[in-house]
């Protein structure tokens, strides 16, 4: 069975838990434009860094975007797709290169959000994810997994928290609605537990 999977959602809802854990699963890719774009921070495109657009909560330029997604999927026999695409040009960009085998929204409110990612702690060498109140690390500031350092992103804080969560209302969210209105989106609730959000997606993607 081949997994092409697209999982979309506003930031903090959970997209990159999920991606980790069902790559783990299947043995496929976790493709992530924010990492992807996070490690190329400075890069110099000629419509400037990805750090200037990232840093004030905005998306970073399709063409330098769907570069990262090209090669990305070039290379993957299955994927899950993590924060891509963003706006309907991504999506009709990402049409014409690949087929997807399932679409899942996860869906939380957006005041959930805001406490989701404004308490999010990160760790620098793993990725693993915490959260200040919901899921604090056994030592403060120290990775359960690696014993990295966790560390707040840049874009975590409120004012653009707050930006991002436009940005997904206003560009992203017609994406939803145009796979919903294909008749192949399957929307989750994002506000159950983590676990309980993984077998639903599960059920959806070997159904
Ligand atoms: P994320 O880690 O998915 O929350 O992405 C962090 C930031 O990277 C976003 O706020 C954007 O600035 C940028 N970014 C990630 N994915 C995309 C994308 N598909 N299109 C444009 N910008 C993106």
């Amino acid at each position: 069975m081949s997994h092409r999977i697209l999982l979309l959602g506003a930031p903090g809802a959970g997209k990159g838990t999920q991606s980790a854990k069902l790559a783990e699963a299947y043995g496929i890719d976790h493709v992530t434009t924010g990492d992807a774009l996070r490690a190329n921070k400075e890069m110099e495109t000629e419509y400037g860094t990805p750090k200037s657009f990232m840093d004030a909560g905005e998306l970073v330029p399709d063409p330098v975007v769907n570069e990262i997604v090209k090669a990305a999927l070039a290379d993957a026999d299955g994927f899950v797709l993590d924060g891509y695409p963003r706006n309907l040009e991504q999506a009709e960009y990402l049409s014409a290169i690949t087929d997807l085998d399932a679409v899942v929204f996860l869906d939380v409110d957006e005041e959930v959000l805001v406490d989701r990612l404004t308490g999010r702690r990160v760790c620098e060498a793993c990725g693993a994810n915490y959260h200040v109140d919901f899921q604090s690390p056994e030592e403060a500031g120290v990775c359960d997994e690696c014993g990295g350092e966790l560390i707040q992103r840049e874009d975590d804080t409120e004012e653009t928290v707050r930006e991002r969560l436009e940005v997904f209302y206003e560009n992203t969210e017609p994406v939803v609605d145009h796979f919903r209105e294909e008749g192949v989106l399957v929307e989750i609730d994002g506000e159950a537990a983590p676990d309980e959000v993984f077998d639903r997606i599960q059920t959806v993607v070997e159904g």
